[in-house]
């Protein structure tokens, strides 16, 4: 046996992985992450490193091989626990120790943190002055200026009292004072310290719910909870009381939640609970910044980091909870190799560390309350909102019924009678298009049926003929030549009129925000709006500046994409209008009635946060869909005994895995090549069970001139078929590296969030 090496990556680069002889004394003591001493380049100098994997093989001459000094016992460092982490995303997720390892110590080297000198006199100073005879002015006044002082900022002595450099450097060397400096990390709070931290009693649920946490916590119980809790219903006052709990035992936290909903006001209400023991991380931080953060946690500085779904790999060393918020949402699915999902991921964490797991969400995964229904997880429900507010009033509309009437626009009756109406009472209003990257789908809009792939079951999808994609949302009926299923490649020619009703009125699906605001400019002029969707918030803070102007007051209406719906309260919003709810309900992937139930869900919960009781509008053409029909009741559990059915049948998560392997190149013709003899190499499993869709060419099958073609694998019980195609997959594109790959880059995702 041979153990592969990284060597200690504190001081050494990790580009590359070494492997060594295992001695004798040394067998079965070694395990991925262990930290041993080995001797290193041509001196042989003794530097440490650890072990990443095993192989039976040497990839050198036997004889070329060194041999691993010796085992470093009870080292357990923070960087044993994410070699660990990384062994095991490698295995999971398909990618190299490398890439595995960049992800889980995403800061190579650790950018110093600034440092702030300090001048101190020393005790006998005015003696040492004394005996100097005569002094310079400058040294007289530096003298005068610190002798009654504790310390003085070297900034402060050289900026404010002008004194150079050179003249403090003299007066340490007279020791008549001395320097020291001191690490200061940038601390990115806007913490205001005199506001009074609010005094809130949980209610009767909440507190139930902390303490069987805590009791449990105590009694060294690890299970995974789940907390299903309707929108405003307290969920993150119970996460801050758990993590109170967890630091009580001198432990620390690590809080997930999505980018889009790290406001400003999320932000605050930690800084006011837990102060300068919170920091926070996210993408809009220099390196510097972040850097400085994971320093902070791995000294004991800060209890709790609140962050996206990177700041999983915060290095703290007595971690004892991690909260991941509103646990469904895709972006806690990297989309970079190694493309783990920060959910699984913090769960293989907190085994490595002993410390516990708590999901949260108003809308569950499909895949988490699966577990919580099977026992797998613990499940705290939060039913009640807070206080008097009530769950806002849906009503659904049915777009089919308006054409028939002559109505054309984008406005229901309905939808446009409520708006006036808040626009009169000087309310505000939030319209809503859950558009969802998806698009393309073509639907009939006279009886609401939507073309879907006989095999699969999801969308199909509109596509020119050619290579570039349609998106489908330039209008409402461009000609489109050609329907396929981004799944198995199934293709047809774009119907002229309805298969099911004959109506003429079938096209791609589609509406822009763009052309909503100018739809609300022309029938509500006197209206003041703001839009925000990916072009109103290119810049860095515009998605916060918009989101404040309406909580300010400054518009009367919001129109938006997802981007509205997370995060805020807008307590002066009493109106929630879905525009075409159909936009994401059939899309070209399985998960496209959960993303529309939770969007809706989640839209639905912006109503009616303040004390005016909030109302809703869905406008749709299918007002039968269960995601539909569910999300106007805010009635998560109707929806999941739904879905599930679907899930059963068509064996997709969690009732089946699925593995998607994208074949890129330049060259089409070798991206096609090589997808086909992937999918040969495991032909023969499918006997077992295994299903395969494909290969075929992406969905989306050329990007900036790169040819991707992708091939699906579907497996209903747990995925050891699936593993086992991974594997050959790997091993064959290693050891063919170069040749057969050839110029083309193979990527795995294990139960992908997207579409290929
Ligand atoms: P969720 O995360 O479930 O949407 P929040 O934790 O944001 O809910 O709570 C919604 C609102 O209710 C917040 O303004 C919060 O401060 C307030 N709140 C939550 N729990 C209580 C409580 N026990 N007493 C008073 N106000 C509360
Ligand atoms: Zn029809
Ligand atoms: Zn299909």
């Amino acid at each position: 046996m041979y153990a592969d090496i990284i060597v200690d990556i504190s001081y050494e680069k990790l580009d590359r992985i070494f492997q060594y002889r295992i001695p004798k004394e040394l067998e079965g003591r070694l395990t991925i992450g262990s930290r041993v001493e080995i001797p290193f380049g041509a001196g042989n100098r003794k530097i440490s490193g650890y072990v990443v994997g095993f192989s039976e093989y040497a990839d050198y001459p036997e004889e070329k091989l060194k041999r691993i000094s010796r085992v470093m016992e009870n080292s357990r460092r923070v960087d044993e626990i994410f070699i660990r982490l990384a062994a095991w995303m490698r295995s999971v997720y398909g990618s190299t120790m490398n890439q595995a390892l960049k992800t889980v110590i995403p800061i190579k080297k650790t950018i110093k943190g600034k440092e702030k000198k300090w001048i101190l006199p020393m005790s006998d100073m005015e003696e040492r002055m004394a005996g100097l005879g005569r002094k310079s002015p400058a040294k007289e006044r530096l003298f005068s200026i610190v002798k009654d002082r504790e310390a003085l900022s070297f900034e402060e002595a050289t900026k404010d009292f002008g004194i150079s450099p050179a003249v403090i450097k003299q007066m340490q060397e007279l020791q008549i004072i001395r320097l020291v400096s001191e690490q200061v990390y940038r601390n990115p709070a806007v913490y205001q310290k005199e506001r009074e931290k609010r005094e809130i009693v949980l209610t009767a649920q909440q507190q139930r719910i902390a303490d069987d946490f805590l009791w449990r916590y105590k009694k060294g119980d690890r299970t995974t909870s789940l907390i299903l809790g309707v929108t405003g219903s307290g969920k993150t006052e119970v996460y801050m009381k758990l993590i109170d709990g967890i630091i009580l035992q001198k432990k620390q936290a690590i809080v997930l939640i999505p980018e889009i909903a790290l406001t400003f006001q999320t932000m605050q209400r930690f800084y006011e609970h837990f102060g300068e023991r919170a920091s926070i991380i996210n993408s809009r931080m220099s390196m510097g910044e972040r850097s400085d953060q994971l320093a902070r946690a791995e000294r004991g500085e800060i209890d709790i980091i609140i962050g996206p779904r990177s700041a999983l790999f915060t290095p703290f060393k007595h971690l004892g909870l991690i909260v991941i918020d509103e646990e469904h949402e895709g972006s806690y699915k990297s989309e970079n190799v190694p493309k783990y999902h920060a959910r699984e991921t913090a769960e293989e964490l907190a085994r490595l560390t002993d410390a516990a797991l708590v999901l949260g969400s108003a809308t569950p995964s499909v895949e988490s309350y699966y577990k919580a229904l099977a026992g797998e997880y613990r499940l705290y429900e939060l039913s009640e909102r807070v206080g008097i507010r009530k769950l806002p009033e849906v009503e659904v509309v049915d777009l089919r019924e308006e054409l028939k009437q002559g109505n054309r626009t984008m406005f229901s009756r309905s939808l446009r009678k409520k708006m006036e109406e808040r626009l009169e009472r000087k309310e505000q209003i939030m319209l809503f298009l859950n558009r969802r990257g998806y698009g393309g789908f073509v639907s009939c809009r006279s009886c609401g049926e939507a073309m879907r792939c006989p095999h699969c079951d999801v969308g199909l999808t509109a596509h020119r003929e050619g290579n570039r994609r349609n998106t489908g949302f330039r209008g409402e009926f461009p000609c489109n030549e050609s329907l396929r299923c981004h799944y198995c490649g199934y293709q047809i020619p774009l119907p002229k009129t309805c298969p099911t009703c004959g109506s003429p009125y079938i096209g791609v699906f589609g509406t822009g925000t763009q052309r909503l605001e100018e739809a609300v400019k022309k029938e509500f002029p006197q209206a003041a709006l703001l839009r925000m969707d990916m072009d109103t918030t290119r810049t860095k803070d515009s998605y916060e500046e918009i989101l404040s102007a309406f909580a300010r007051g400054e518009a009367d209406i919001l129109i938006g994409t997802q981007m509205i719906v997370k995060g805020h309260d807008f307590p002066n919003v009493t109106l929630v209008g879905v525009v075409a709810a159909d936009l994401s309900l059939f899309g070209a992937d399985y998960r496209s009635s959960e993303k529309t139930f939770e969007l809706l869900t989640q839209a639905a919960g912006r109503a009616g946060r303040g004390d005016a009781p909030g109302e809703v509008v869905i406008q749709t053409y299918n007002p039968e869909h269960y995601s539909i029909v569910e999300a106007a009741k805010q009635d998560y559990k109707g929806f999941y005994e739904q879905e599930l059915l679907y899930r059963q049948l068509m064996k997709y998560p969690p009732c089946g895995q699925l593995l998607a392997v994208l074949v890129a190149s330049q060259e089409e013709e070798k991206a096609a090549q090589l997808s086909d003899k992937l999918a040969a190499l495991t032909a023969d499993l499918t006997e077992n069970g295994l299903e395969m869709l494909g290969p075929t060419k992406a969905g989306i099958s050329r990007i900036k001139d790169i040819y991707r073609y992708v091939l699906y694998y579907k497996e209903a019980a747990d995925g050891e078929l699936l593993s086992e195609a991974k594997q050959r997959m790997e091993r064959f594109l290693l050891k063919e590296n170069g040749q057969e790959k050839g110029d083309c880059m193979v990527q795995f995702d294990f139960n992908p969030m997207i579409n290929y």
